[in-house]
């Protein structure tokens, strides 16, 4: 482990951190996992270099542990995203978010006459393909694919 990442890990003592999200959905990341309104003391970066998403975010929050379910929320827009759990300042597990087979409440359906965005109805889908994500409405039955996929 080279000097740079342990000192990106080792700056919580216990809790959370996020590696290899997107740099551009940051943003939505941090709503999913409800981390604008949790009382935790959450910090970011924000486009550091990758080798493999070129500009990436990392998150971490301090005496926070996930569980899968809350985490996998994020695999519709950051699915190469890395987990490393702090304890006491050090990497005690690492985790890989899994695409979930269904999808409540995060994403639209594109759709626009579908019935969840006329009326207040929580989206519903089954995932029929991980990579590349391809979402079926439970509702209207209309395939969502990556390139259309919008984060409620
Ligand atoms: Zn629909």
């Amino acid at each position: 482990m080279n000097a740079k990442k342990e000192l990106q890990v080792s700056a919580i003592q216990n809790g959370t951190v996020i590696d290899h999200i997107p740099a551009e959905y940051l943003f939505q990341v941090i709503t999913i996992l409800g981390l604008d309104k949790c009382g935790n003391s959450v910090t970011f970066g924000n486009n550091l270099e990758s080798k493999l998403l070129g500009r990436k975010a990392i998150i971490k929050i301090s005496e926070k542990f996930f569980k899968d379910e809350e985490i996998n929320k994020i695999s519709l827009i950051a699915p190469h995203a890395k987990l490393n759990i702090i304890r006491d300042y050090k990497v005690a597990e690492k985790k890989i978010v899994e695409t979930p087979k269904k999808v409540v409440g995060i994403a639209r359906c594109m759709n626009p006459k579908c019935i969840t965005n006329v009326e207040a109805v929580t989206t519903r889908f089954h995932v029929i393909n991980t990579s590349p994500i391809t979402l079926k409405c439970h509702y209207c039955e209309k395939i969502t694919d990556l390139k259309n996929i919008r984060i409620v």
